[in-house]
């Protein structure tokens, strides 16, 4: 056992909040040997291990390289402030779960960013690491730096302080990548740069230099290879994560997320995820069945959920939410849909996994207006949100909670007014169905 592995053991983790945030040993976590490997990769979530555990784009691309037998991929969360400052007080670096050595030991440090809000805590991680925030004051001895996800697709931002991004989906981007840097590890930094450069979908900022405009805006040169995203084009084929990491602690999320389909048809004007994430791509029937007996086989979990962007679009959603729930009762597991889509269609396939218990179901029109949800390309009328709730209180469910945004462009105070009109409406429609009919919004 190395020094800091006894004294984060025996000093730090007796005296923190939860400790099995980060014991880094849980069930179906890949241990190797560091002098065995070619490459060392830290799989970054910048936010607490519950919110990050679950994450699949992670849970991915761990699975992925792992597999890999000259790669161990291990993973790092942020620490809560109550870690960060018994790591600050007693001089201790940020640590790889698995290993237990400091960040620094990776080769390359994949931050995933999922909103721009985690980007302070991503600077924090690299400070807590001692490893210099920003991409040129960074050295031979250093780890290369990269981000990928959902914010990634904005990159200006972050990127004084990234070697270099991943722009799209990661999972084959990840193993070209480790290709890549195998036979250079011990290579200058700007050789590595080059080798990642060459990869579709890289963007090495220190490759595009910006020019700045008086005004403060950026322009980029406009000679230079353009940068595509990556897209996987047969969901069949990807690596999926069989052996699902089962946490010791209750996550934000708990059950294992199983991804039948990517991308998302309906264009929704304020919708990043839907923007980024096209074309829609979708799993077999086939492959989604073998994924959920041998996740539900390799982790004894007792949720799994069939997630998307809109799960209700699968082509086949009535036989794959039939199968889901079979192969799951059969094991005294249950099945969740956490999307749904604004129809009657979407009540009926809820109907289909509910238990006894039929607490709320849960709707995002976003405005109450027509003329709004036109604005935003929600194109549902007034009539439909109110049948579609009704038909929820009449197969069982006691309330309906519905979402909508406010400060939407063009919003008026008429379309705020309405979103309460519009939930009384709903309402005093469903008290004529079920008299325990309630909304929340
Ligand atoms: S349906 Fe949902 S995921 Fe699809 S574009 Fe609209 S908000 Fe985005």
């Amino acid at each position: 056992m190395t020094a800091m592995k006894m004294r984060l053991l025996h000093e730090i983790l007796p005296r923190v909040e939860r400790p099995s945030r980060y014991l880094g040993g849980e069930l179906n976590t890949v241990h190797k040997s560091a002098e065995a490997v070619d490459l060392r990769i830290c799989l970054f979530f910048p936010d607490l291990y519950e919110l990050g555990l679950g994450n699949l784009g992670l849970q991915i691309l761990y699975a992925a390289l792992n597999r890999l037998d000259w790669v161990w991929a291990e993973r790092c969360y942020s620490p809560a402030p109550d870690m960060e400052a018994l790591l600050r007080q007693h001089n201790l670096p940020l640590f790889l779960y698995e290993s237990k050595d400091p960040l620094s030991a990776a080769d390359l440090i994949g931050f995933s960013l999922q909103s721009e809000l985690t980007y302070t805590n991503v600077l924090n991680a690299l400070d807590l690491a001692g490893i210099p925030l920003r991409a040129d004051a960074r050295d031979d001895t250093h780890p290369l730096v990269c981000a990928g996800g959902p914010a990634a697709f904005n990159p200006e931002p972050m990127a004084p302080f990234m070697d270099f991004f991943v722009i799209g989906d990661g999972e084959d981007a990840v193993l070209e990548i480790a290709a890549a840097l195998r036979p250079v590890r011990h290579a200058p930094r700007l050789e590595k740069l080059k080798a990642v450069a060459a990869i579709e979908g890289v963007y090495v900022p220190a490759f595009y230099p910006m020019e700045t405009l008086a005004d403060g805006s950026i322009v980029p040169p406009v000679d230079g290879p353009k940068i595509r995203k990556r897209i996987v084009a047969d969901l069949d084929a990807a690596p999926f994560p069989e052996n699902y990491i089962v946490p010791f602690t209750q996550l934000v999320h708990d059950g294992a997320a199983l991804e039948v389909l990517r991308g998302c048809t309906h264009g929704c004007r304020f919708c990043h995820a839907g923007m980024v994430t096209r074309p829609v791509r979708e799993r077999s029937l086939e492959r989604i069945d073998a994924m959920i007996q041998r996740t539900l086989e390799n982790t004894g979990l007792e949720n799994i959920s069939l997630v998307s962007l809109s799960t209700c679009d699968y082509s086949r959603s009535r036989r794959l939410v039939r199968m889901a729930a079979e192969r799951a009762h059969r094991v005294n597991a249950s099945v969740a849909l956490p999307s749904l889509r604004l129809d009657s269609f979407s009540v009926e396939l809820a109907d289909m996994i509910a238990g006894v218990r039929r607490s709320g179901l849960t709707f995002a029109p976003e405005a109450a207006t027509p003329r709004l949800r036109a604005v935003i390309n929600k194109f549902i009328a007034d009539k439909d949100l109110i049948a579609m709730a009704c038909e929820a209180y009449r197969r069982g469910w006691e309330h309906v909670k519905t979402y909508f945004m406010i400060g939407l462009p063009t919003e008026t105070d008429e379309d705020v007014r309405a979103i309460a009109d519009l939930c009384k409406r709903t309402l005093e429609a469903g008290r004529r169905v079920s008299r325990r009919a309630a909304i929340r919004t």
